[in-house]
């Protein structure tokens, strides 16, 4: 660590001191949001409305909690032992809304020597997003829907720039895992899976795709913020079912 040398801890994460942002939530021994065990920081905020969403109450660009990062890193830094084949990851709610702040901290991570993976959907312009994509070590980038309407009817908006973030990564050499929710009715069908596979085909930043099954955990919240959930009769995908979806992945030689 460079910083080692130049000035004591604590004068370093005194810079960041008065760089304020909103958070949801944090993990400490986050096992699947990239590799190792990770510290997950969820920032607060998102524009998008996916059917399925656990946490709606990340929706909110101004509720959560304002940290500043000198609390987060010395936070991070605490656990520092337990994070050295994994690293740190921020996740949200959508952490590109925050691009500001979560520059700072992916400058400060880099500086401090813990690898960094933004949890994204994509949808931040990349006129906002590039420099934090490019200051990352790697994306976990969600794909919600590979058709465009059926992205519209899933979340609200479309997925042309979560395309574009993609063929950014592919640009500069990013690495990116791909994660992809396997809802029935919805993106669990074969034709969708065979179409998500021949588009990630032509990805060669892709070095992981997680098919990850719909769940029910966090309908008890829209209970509480009086939202509508309309994916209450959903099912949750049988295990038959996602091994039959990973297949389709395998055929096309895709990592998972
Ligand atoms: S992108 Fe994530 S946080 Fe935003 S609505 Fe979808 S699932 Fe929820």
């Amino acid at each position: 660590m460079a910083v080692k040398q130049k000035m004591n801890k604590e004068q370093f994460l005194d810079n960041y001191k008065k760089i304020k942002g909103r958070i949801h939530s944090i993990e400490t021994f986050g096992a699947v949001d990239g590799p190792g065990i990770r510290f997950v920081l969820f920032l607060q905020g998102c524009y998008l409305r996916c059917l399925y969403c656990h946490n709606p109450d990340s929706w909110d660009l101004n509720g959560g909690q304002e940290i500043n990062l000198k609390n987060i890193l010395k936070n991070i830094l605490a656990y520092k032992k337990f994070y050295k084949k994994g690293g740190v990851t921020i996740s949200g709610g959508e952490p590109l809304l925050q691009h500001e702040f979560l520059y700072h901290l992916l400058d400060a991570l880099q500086i401090l020597g813990f690898h960094s993976a933004i949890d994204t959907n994509g949808f931040v312009d990349l006129k906002f997003s590039k420099k934090c994509i490019d200051k990352a070590d790697m994306l976990l980038l969600d794909i919600k829907e590979v058709d465009e309407d059926d992205c519209i009817e899933l979340t609200e908006q479309s997925n042309e720039n979560t395309l574009k973030t993609l063929n950014y990564c592919q640009e500069i050499n990013k690495c990116v895992w791909i994660r992809y929710v396997c809802i029935p009715g919805y993106t669990l069908k074969n034709e969708k899976i065979h179409k998500l596979a021949q588009l990630l085909q032509q990805y060669s930043c892709v070095q992981k795709v997680q098919l990850i099954p719909f769940h029910q955990l966090g309908s008890y919240k829209y209970k509480e913020l009086k939202i509508p959930y309309k994916l209450e009769s959903t099912p949750i995908p049988t295990s038959e079912e996602m091994y039959e979806a990973e297949k389709i992945i395998r055929q096309y030689n895709l990592p998972l």
